[in-house]
């Protein structure tokens, strides 16, 4: 094993030294680590340099992988959903134990707020893998009977599966994806975003270590227009399942659709954070500051803030003490509430969105400017022109929030439903009538009225829109990665 970016090979492949922790820089398929002639350079957020050269897969090393994860299918899905859930519980064990070597390298690698990966982040992707054991053992066939017949739904694991996820919350989201698919009998191919991939190298060679059997969990590395095109059209795919954004998923949708793979999409968000007069202002204050949490870099943050006219002045007033609160910093430090965003090219994006902004006659309210060093962008509070300005209606993904106000219930549900996208809403009332009629109106995969954030693994998670396509969490991410089956018996033909 060598030190530094460049690292160096052994049995673990080629390793570089993140935060002091040794993490595999190249591919891991059918069990052994895997080399590509070719690496592009990983950046840390927290100060700009390289800190690994990951192997960069074409269409050689993809192959090699789905291959791996075919070849691996019958004898993972064989063993039935007891049997997989042993090996789940042994990894979410493995997860458990290494927590802060998982979350020192993920901070390092995307700048989330190592407290909070140590504390939540990483032990919601152990839970993510012994939920989805627990609930594919407790499945009931379902079983009746009918026109002279006895019916049972049985489900039969789809085949390999293509995992894609982004850069935001590599390690959660991975194993979010990856934990139904296991589950259920796919064997999985993930392909980390380029821009995080560390935490994934880890988790597979956790997987290894936990004994999952060789080809059932492996990683590929590399560049969405490459590697993951490689593998989602790859043609022994069984199915396709994406987190990023919406124009990454229109491609894959169609490589999908040509090989008539189901395919799932978890989208972007422009969510509502709608608080009405009634509402407990400060909470909601609070929680609309609370968005610029993790620089904004967040599918499911309400972004939009909608504030009926009547507690405008108040509402602001308490919004900018809470926000004035923030800390910008090193994600490392605890007293860092906000870190620096992803990559120099997402800051420029970022900036490019505000200026666009201020050019079209939107209002700069707060922040609006680099901070003058790293990566760092304040915190941002735009009133817009109108709600057709370009600032309202696209995701930005960056700790820029808009700030309007409305009548009535009628105009609040307007502006909610006025975007493209449909992935949440968040909603400040005391009212269960309130709650209860605009929880039905706005148009999205999931209304939190008065918290955010809060999740129920069993519950269906997804997009309206172009926020996705598909939903995930509990029973509806298990029959995704199965295919249903009828069996009917006629009556009384067998004893
Ligand atoms: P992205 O779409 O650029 O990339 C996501 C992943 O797809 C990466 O691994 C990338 O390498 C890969 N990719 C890109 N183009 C591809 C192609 N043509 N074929 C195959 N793979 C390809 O998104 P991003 O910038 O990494 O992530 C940010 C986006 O993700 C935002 O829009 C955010 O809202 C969304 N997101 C959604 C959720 C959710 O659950 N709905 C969660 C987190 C992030």
């Amino acid at each position: 094993a060598g030190a530094g970016p460049a690292g160096g090979t052994g049995t673990g492949g080629t390793r570089a030294v993140v935060a002091g922790v040794e993490v595999p820089t190249d591919h891991f398929i059918g069990g052994e680590w895997v080399a590509s002639a070719e690496r592009f350079d990983d950046i840390s957020p927290i100060d700009e340099t390289v800190i690994a050269r990951v192997s960069r897969a074409g269409e050689a090393e993809v192959d090699r992988a789905v291959r791996a994860a075919h070849d691996a299918f019958p004898a993972w899905a064989a063993l039935g959903p007891a049997g997989r859930a042993a090996h789940l519980h042994r990894l979410a064990d493995a997860i458990e134990a290494n927590v802060g070597r998982l979350a020192a390298v993920e901070c390092a690698d995307m700048a989330m707020l190592l407290e909070s990966l140590r504390l939540r982040v990483i032990a919601r992707g152990a839970a993510n893998y012994r939920s989805y054991a627990d609930l594919a053992v407790s499945y009931e066939e379902r079983d009746w009977r009918s026109k002279g017949t006895w019916n049972r739904v049985q489900r039969m694991p789809a085949g390999p599966a293509a995992v894609i996820t982004p850069w935001n919350a590599p390690f959660m989201l991975s194993t979010w994806k990856t934990a139904p698919a296991l589950a259920a009998g796919c064997t999985v191919v993930l392909k980390p975003a380029e821009w995080s991939p560390l935490a994934c190298a880890l988790l597979a060679e956790l997987a290894s270590e936990a004994g999952l059997p060789p080809g059932v969990f492996n990683v590929v590395q590399g560049i969405g227009e490459e590697a993951g095109a490689a593998l989602v059209r790859h043609p022994l795919i069984r199915r396709v399942s994406f987190t990023g954004s919406p124009d990454a998923a229109r491609h894959i949708g169609v490589s999908a659709a040509r090989n008539l793979v189901p395919f799932t999409g978890e989208l972007g968000g422009k969510g509502p954070l709608i608080v009405f007069d009634d509402a407990d202002l400060d909470a909601a204050a609070k929680k609309a500051a609370g968005q610029y949490d993790d620089s904004g870099q967040v599918c499911l943050a309400g972004t939009r803030l909608l504030v009926q006219a009547s507690i405008r002045d108040e509402f602001l007033k308490r919004f900018h003490a809470h926000a004035d609160a923030h800390v910008l910093g090193d994600p490392r430090d605890p007293a860092t509430t906000i870190s620096p965003l992803i990559h120099p090219d997402h800051l420029a994006r970022v900036e490019a969105f505000v200026a666009r902004a201020r050019e079209a006659g939107d209002t700069v309210v707060r922040g609006g400017r680099w901070v003058g060093d790293g990566l760092h962008y304040e915190p941002t509070l735009i009133e817009p022109k109108s709600n057709d300005s370009e600032i309202v209606q696209r995701e930005v993904f960056g700790p820029v929030l808009t700030f309007q106000t409305f009548a009535d219930e009628e105009e609040a549900v307007a502006l909610a439903n006025s975007t493209e996208y449909g992935l949440s809403g968040i909603v400040y009332t005391s009212s269960m009538g309130r709650a209860d009629r605009i929880g039905r109106r706005i148009r999205a995969g999931i209304v939190w009225v008065n918290t955010f954030l809060v999740r129920d693994l069993t519950a269906p998670f997804g997009g309206v829109g172009i926020s996705g396509i598909g939903r995930e969490g509990g029973d509806y991410a298990l029959d995704f990665y199965s295919d249903l089956k009828t069996l009917q018996i006629l009556d009384g033909s067998v004893g």
